[in-house]
């Protein structure tokens, strides 16, 4: 049995299958963290507002790039959830 590797999510703090042709998440290079799948879906249209304290703080602490806002005043997420998208 291979110990497939894995990676914790900076939002929900669960860990998820990263790698060995699994990929639940992805590491987002900008804000040198990690975001599993459900996160992704579920802030594609900004950041849960829950996060934004815990997001920013990572961000100045490590001196990265704050996000610009939404139209609804939330943290756009870095990432795009891929082809899903209406053209
Ligand atoms: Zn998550």
């Amino acid at each position: 049995m291979v110990q497939l590797s894995t990676e914790t999510c900076f939002f929900c703090e669960r860990p998820f299958i990263f790698g060995e042709q699994q990929y639940y998440g992805q590491y987002i290079h900008q804000w040198e963290l990690c975001i599993c799948d459900v996160c992704r879906s579920l802030n594609w249209d900004g950041i849960n507002p829950r996060y934004e304290p815990r997001l920013l703080a990572h961000l100045s602490e490590r001196q990265l790039l704050r996000p610009g806002r939404s139209a609804r005043g939330l943290l756009v997420l870095a990432c795009r959830v891929g082809s899903s998208e209406a053209a």
